[in-house]
């Protein structure tokens, strides 16, 4: 039986997202929040992977107490147990101890044999926590795949790469990162909504973890903001063109030896 974890964030969405035209930052708190979307690629292939050799899913998240709602969504969708690890301790975390703090939660549930993120947040978009993950952990890593397979003791990925597709076999345990729209995520059904609601969260704070306060949240973070300005998006000039000039462009695209034909 595989056993398997699912690392999810939630995020703002995009689309509700606005920019304050007094401060020129960005106005987060009109925006509904949702589960990143590449980390519901990431749970539909955990579930794929389950429906074919069995096992269990556990979907964790670091963050605040209503990050509860994007678990509770993927319970929903067929993950068999939540987690919710979140302690002030930990906030204001940047890369190094959200990876730090997730690899140390999940050896504290026992450890699994693959660990699933997204590829990268829609928030901050670093794609460093799936690699930071297997680093703390000493574990082998596939970033950007579009699919998996598993023939015990290793699995079988196939990543994109630039006009090939590579493909890896990686033992166990491993982590890998899974790309926006690998997959159609499966939708919530009534029965396991119910399900999701009856079985809940399982919260996990630094009194369980016990980890340095020094090593964590925003203590714990190198990265340091030294400066943030404002872009101005500069009006463009278009120029529309009719078939004249395009012929007039093939013309010395030809002579140039650009087009051949
Ligand atoms: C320059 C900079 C400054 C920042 N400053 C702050 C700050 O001051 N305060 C603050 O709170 N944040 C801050 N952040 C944001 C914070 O670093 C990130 O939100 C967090 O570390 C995760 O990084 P990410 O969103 O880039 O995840 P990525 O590495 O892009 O995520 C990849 C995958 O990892 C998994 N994952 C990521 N985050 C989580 C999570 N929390 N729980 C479970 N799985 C997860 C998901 O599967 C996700 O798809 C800052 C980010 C940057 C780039």
């Amino acid at each position: 039986m595989l056993k398997m974890a699912v690392m999810i964030k939630q995020v703002p969405d995009s689309q509700d997202i606005t920019i304050d035209p007094v401060t020129k930052t960005l106005n987060r708190t009109q925006a509904r929040n949702i589960v990143n979307p590449p980390d519901m690629n990431a749970l539909e292939a955990a579930l794929q992977l389950k429906d074919k050799y069995g096992g269990e899913i556990t979907v964790i998240t670091m963050g605040p107490p209503m990050a509860d709602s994007a678990l509770l969504e993927c319970t929903s969708r067929g993950a068999d147990k939540a987690v919710l690890v979140t302690d002030r301790v930990f906030a204001g975390a940047d890369t190094w101890p959200t990876s730090f703090t997730l690899a140390t939660t999940a050896e504290y549930l026992g450890g699994f044999d693959i660990i699933f993120c997204g590829e990268e947040t829609t928030d901050s978009s670093t794609g460093h926590v799936g690699p930071g993950i297997a680093e703390f952990l000493g574990v082998e890593q596939a970033t950007y795949i579009h699919s998996i397979d598993y023939q015990d003791p290793y699995f079988i990925v196939e990543r994109e790469i630039e006009g090939a597709v590579e493909t890896l076999k990686i033992g166990k345990p491993a982590v890998v990162t899974v790309v926006l729209n690998a997959n159609n995520p499966r939708r919530p059904t009534l029965k396991r909504k119910i399900e999701a609601f009856r079985k809940g969260v399982t919260t996990i704070t630094n009194k369980e973890l016990k980890l340095r306060p020094e090593c964590v949240g925003l203590k714990g973070s190198p990265t340091v903001v030294k400066d943030m300005k404002t872009m101005v998006d500069k009006p463009k000039d278009t120029v529309k063109i009719g078939p004249e000039e395009i012929t007039k462009v093939v013309e010395v695209l030809y002579q140039r030896g650009i087009v051949k034909c």
